[in-house]
C-alpha cells in the first residue's frame, strides 16, 4: 500500500519562502513532485520502502546537498539525512555559515535500498528525473555532491571521488562541488576530515562569488 499523502513531509518545509520570497508556484511544484514520488513504482526500490524521502528544504537555497539514498531512519521518517550521517552533516554547515533550513537536501534515489546497498544504475536512472525537476525549481547557487554515487550521477562520469573533489565543476550552469559522504567520513575520520574541510571551504568560497 502506498503511504497516505499526509504521511509525507511537506517537501518545501517550513522554510518554503526563501530570502527573495521565492515564487509560491515553486512550492506547489515541489509538492507535486513529492506526491508523485510517494506513489512511484518506476523501479524495484518501491517494493521495500516504508515511506519515500523526496527531499526537503528552502525554495531558494544557497546549496543543494545530494546524497545517495535514504537509510533506515530516513525510510522511517520520510526526511533526508536525519540518521547518524545526517546529524554529522549538520555539523558541517555552521562552520561555513549555513543552516540546514537555508539549504535543500535530497538524494539520488527517493526510496531506501535494501540493507543500505548502493542504488543500481537502473534505479538511479529511473529516479533522476525527480531530482532534475527539483533542481529546476529551486535553482541552487551551488550543488554539493555527498559521495561518489551523487557525484558520478550528477556529473555523468565514472571518475573516482578522489579525482572529482577539490574543484568546481559545472552542470547546466550550476557550479558543482564534490566531497565525501558523511557516512564514509564517520568510518574514517582520521583520513577524511581534512579533505572534507578543504571541500567545505571551497564551497564557502564559491558561495561568496
Ligand atoms: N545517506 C544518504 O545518502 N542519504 C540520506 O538521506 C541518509 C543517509
Ligand atoms: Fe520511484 Fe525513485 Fe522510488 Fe524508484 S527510487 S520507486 S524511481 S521514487
Amino acid at each position: 500500500m502506498s503511504p497516505a499523502p499526509e504521511a509525507q513531509p511537506v517537501t518545501a518545509g517550513p522554510a518554503a519562502s526563501g530570502p527573495s520570497g521565492a515564487a509560491p508556484e515553486g512550492a506547489a511544484e515541489l509538492a507535486v513532485i513529492a506526491t508523485q514520488v510517494a506513489s512511484c513504482v518506476k523501479c524495484g526500490l518501491s517494493a521495500n520502502r516504508n515511506v519515500t524521502v523526496p527531499g526537503e528544504g528552502s525554495l531558494d537555497p544557497p546549496v543543494l546537498f545530494v546524497g545517495e539514498g535514504p537509510g533506515a531512519e530516513e525510510d522511517r521518517t520520510g526526511r533526508p539525512f536525519v540518521g547518524a550521517a545526517g546529524q554529522y552533516l549538520d555539523t558541517w554547515l555552521k562552520p561555513i555559515g549555513l543552516t540546514r533550513s537555508q539549504c535543500f537536501i535530497a538524494n539520488c534515489v527517493k526510496c531506501r535500498p535494501p540493507q543500505n546497498r548502493e542504488p543500481h544504475p537502473d534505479e538511479i536512472g529511473a529516479c533522476l528525473p525527480y531530482l532534475e525537476r527539483q533542481i529546476a525549481v529551486i535553482r541552487p547557487k551551488v550543488i554539493c555532491c555527498l559521495g561518489r554515487i551523487a557525484a558520478q550521477t550528477l556529473l555523468g562520469t565514472a571518475s573516482s571521488l578522489g579525482a572529482l573533489r577539490g574543484k568546481v565543476h559545472q552542470r547546466r550552469g550550476i557550479p558543482v562541488i564534490v566531497t565525501y559522504h558523511p557516512s564514509a567520513v564517520l568510518r574514517d575520520k582520521a583520513a577524511l576530515r581534512k579533505p572534507v574541510w578543504e571541500d567545505l571551504q571551497l564551497l564557502q568560497r564559491q558561495l561568496q562569488q
